[in-house]
């Protein structure tokens, strides 16, 4: 039995079709049912619905032998600990800062909201920017205008969530997409099941670009 960790939502969505040529369909849908543990049409093959940031713990520990998740939440948590054999070019977005709509940029020590604080911490070190990290859950747009922050950093796709909140993209920190994760234990003790759905992965990769 193989168990693929998954987060409902946009990555659940764009990866289906990558489940779907392994001749993986989950039998319930996560969006209208309440089940975490979801069997699949492959009796070998189940997935569990988590929340995308903790997909990489459960792949770590070997809760779950692979995962799908953004390559903004791997390199927050860190991903040294496991493979990470291909990009599925799904879920694409840009990693960015963001600022409240002609704010001038400002100058000596920074404010930052953010929900990825060790990414933030790094970017802005390297930029040698003296930056405070404030740590949110959500709702990043909100600081900047009630003047919790001087700016964030957030995903951003088309835009609109800044714009609709008086805010504007900055500087581009890093462009993201999800990726698949193995466990580093599963992939030398399940590794034919494990290389194969890579495979079979790999093959719906390949048509897709060269279809586009
Ligand atoms: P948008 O308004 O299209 O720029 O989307 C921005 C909002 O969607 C923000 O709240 C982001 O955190 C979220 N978002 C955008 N792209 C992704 C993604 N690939 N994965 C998860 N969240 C995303």
């Amino acid at each position: 039995m193989l168990t693929i960790a998954v987060s409902k939502g946009r990555i659940y969505d764009e990866a289906l079709p990558f489940l779907a040529e392994a001749g993986i369909t989950p039998i319930d849908d996560p969006n209208t049912c309440r089940k975490l543990i979801l069997q699949t049409t492959r009796a070998d093959i189940q997935l569990v619905i988590i929340r995308a940031t903790d997909v990489p713990t459960f792949v770590e520990y070997g809760a779950a032998d692979l995962g799908i998740a953004g390559k903004d939440v791997l390199i927050e948590h860190g991903a040294d600990c496991l493979y990470e054999p291909l990009d599925l070019n799904i879920a694409r977005c840009k990693l960015m800062t963001a600022a409240a709509k002609d704010a001038p940029a400002p100058s000596g020590r920074i404010r930052v909201a953010t929900k990825y604080v060790k990414t933030a911490q790094r970017y802005f070190a390297g930029l040698g920017i003296q930056a405070e990290i404030i740590k949110l859950y959500g709702s990043m747009e909100l600081a900047p205008l009630v003047g919790l922050a001087d700016c964030i950093v957030d995903l951003v796709d088309t835009g609109n969530t800044l714009r609709a909140n008086g805010l504007e993209p900055r500087e581009l920190i890093m462009r993201i997409s999800s990726r698949l994760i193995v466990n580093k234990a599963a992939m030398k003790m399940k590794h034919q099941a494990v290389q194969s759905l890579i495979n079979q992965f790999e093959q719906t990769l390949a048509a897709k670009n060269h279809d586009a």
